[in-house]
């Protein structure tokens, strides 16, 4: 079911704790942990605790825990203290999803180019 823990996902089993990971904020919603292959000098994921795919599937079911992830998001870019920075929703396999439980990328701490890759 969409918004249930599911038993073969990495994200959900490091909200329940059975896969460790370097949590820098966690609220009754979310989790953000810092990326285990970091692709800027601050790469921290913010992930919803429940489970959908993609952000476009937690965005339609639950409006409002897609605005607590955007808005942890901006907090770790404000406790990270950066000038600039990048919060990314990648959205299914041709924009390089590889885990499919909704996240946001925060990356910041280097120049970031655009159009991106
Ligand atoms: P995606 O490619 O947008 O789906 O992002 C998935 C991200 O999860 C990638 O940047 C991976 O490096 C990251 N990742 C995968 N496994 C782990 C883990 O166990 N801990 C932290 N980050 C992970």
């Amino acid at each position: 079911m969409p918004g249930e823990p599911q038993a073969d996902c990495l994200f959900c089993k490091i909200v329940e704790g059975q896969i460790p990971a370097t949590i820098v904020r966690e609220s009754d919603t979310t989790v953000a942990f810092r990326d285990i292959n970091p692709q800027a000098p601050t790469h921290v994921l913010v992930i919803p605790k429940v489970h959908y795919r993609d952000a476009a599937a937690l965005a339609a079911a639950e409006p409002s825990i897609a605005a607590d992830v955007l808005r942890e998001a901006q907090t770790v870019a404000d406790e990270e203290k950066l000038e600039s920075y990048r919060i990314v929703f990648n959205t299914g396999a041709g924009a390089g999803q590889t885990v499919w439980h909704a996240h946001a990328h925060v990356l910041g701490g280097r120049g970031l180019a655009w159009p991106p890759g």
